[in-house]
């Protein structure tokens, strides 16, 4: 798994079961792999924990097939744990190092210093992961005490931000100093708040060039939290800023916990830096559908197309290129349907009930009656063959 380096932009996510449970964690991270996250973080929060990642390692390989970079979040005693289970620093793939809770004074370094080593010894990246809400808080003493000597000090949030820089970019220079190497070590900053974290990646992306990760912390629940999340990624990618993201989402009691995976690839198709799947262009619907047809056929070309990529995705990749228009009348209708590869535009409450199909701009059949949707999943389905051939290698 490449990160960085103009490399696709990974989505990331983490699970919430207990590690120690390494059945649950590995049907978790395999459920989480399936919706499409590309690399995993567990909590490796204590002696239980730390036991069990070889096993779920393990367990996903042979219970579930799965091979995906797992990520140790450590946080106090990630110097300990990972001295003491010298077989879960060799399983995990990646370390998550947050410097603000490593310990204090020389502690501090010493703890910081020993989990480096580890990183060195068994040749896995780190991940700096710089907190808002765990910030050093002797970094963040020091640069208070700064500002309060200036002339003009800065703001209590414009200290905070240069703290969650200065953080990162100071425990970086410390791990390569211990022997690190430079391409080792990714960071993220991560806050709540929308400005402050674009303004801090933006920062970082100023003053270095390591890999970041993207996230906004706690972004919250539901609608809230997809929209958090959705606006500050995108404005820093938008922007040429992040090699890997995740959306921090809170799920519903009980709630799937790959929403977060899949509000990550949105974001990343949305912004055309990666295509998943088809996309299917499907106007809101108004006054003139008042049948509830061409909602319902949105939603099962949107369903077949997910269910067709899963099969696609090993034969031809290339159709999550595809762009398919489902419209509700002839308003938009007809143009939105030329400008897709595959479109069709519905009849609208008094219209013609005859749906015109284009393809790759031209007119090519008018459909109409009961049959209406399977005819136009045809088309696309052979759209596709045509489009998307199969490779000679996967068709046997
Ligand atoms: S295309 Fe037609 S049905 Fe769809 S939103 Fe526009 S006017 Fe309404």
């Amino acid at each position: 798994m490449t990160v960085g380096g103009g490399a696709p932009v990974v989505v990331q996510s983490m699970t919430n079961t207990d590690t120690a449970d390494a059945v649950a964690t590995a049907t978790q991270v395999a459920e989480l792999v399936d919706a499409g996250s590309e690399i995993v973080r567990i909590t490796v929060n204590n002696r239980a924990a730390a036991a069990k990642v070889p096993e779920i390692v393990t367990r996903l390989r042979e219970d579930h097939g799965v091979e995906v970079p797992l990520v140790g979040d450590f946080h106090y005693n990630g110097h300990t744990l990972l001295t003491e289970f010298p077989e879960t620093a060799e399983a995990l793939s990646k370390y998550r190092i947050n410097p603000g809770n490593v310990g204090r004074g020389a502690r501090h370094d010493r703890n910081f210093a020993t989990m480096i080593d580890v990183a060195i010894e068994y040749d896995r990246p780190v991940r700096i992961g710089v907190n808002a809400g765990s910030l050093d808080p002797e970094l963040m003493d020091r640069l208070m005490d700064e500002n309060a000597e200036r002339a003009e000090p800065k703001s209590a949030e414009e200290v905070l931000r240069e703290a969650m820089v200065r953080s990162a970019l100071d425990s970086a220079e410390a791990a390569e100093a211990i022997g690190l190497a430079h391409d080792k070590i990714v960071l993220s900053c991560k806050a709540s708040r929308l400005p402050d974290m674009v303004a801090v990646y933006r920062t970082l992306a100023e003053r270095s060039d390591y890999p970041l990760h993207l996230g906004l912390t706690e972004a919250g629940m539901g609608a809230k939290g997809i929209a958090s999340t959705a606006a500050a990624l995108s404005v820093l990618l938008e922007g040429g800023i992040g090699d890997t993201i995740r959306a921090s989402l809170t799920p519903e009691p009980g709630g799937a916990r790959d929403t977060e995976v899949r509000v990550c690839l949105e974001i990343l198709q949305a912004l055309e830096l990666r295509a998943f799947r088809p996309r299917v262009t499907a106007c809101p619907g108004c006054g003139r559908t008042t049948s509830t047809l061409f909602q319902e056929l949105a939603q099962r070309i949107e369903g077949e197309l997910d269910e067709r990529m899963a099969v696609w995705r090993t034969e031809r990749p290339e159709a999550a290129q595809l762009q398919v228009a489902v419209m509700g009348c002839i308003v938009n209708g007809p143009g939105e349907s030329r400008a897709a590869d595959i479109g069709i535009s519905l009849p609208g409450t008094g219209e013609s009930p005859r749906a015109p199909v284009y393809v790759d701009g031209e007119k090519v059949a008018t459909l109409e009656g009961d049959t209406l949707a399977d005819d136009f999943m045809r088309m696309v389905e052979e759209y596709v063959d045509k489009r998307f051939p199969v490779a000679a290698s996967t068709s046997a």
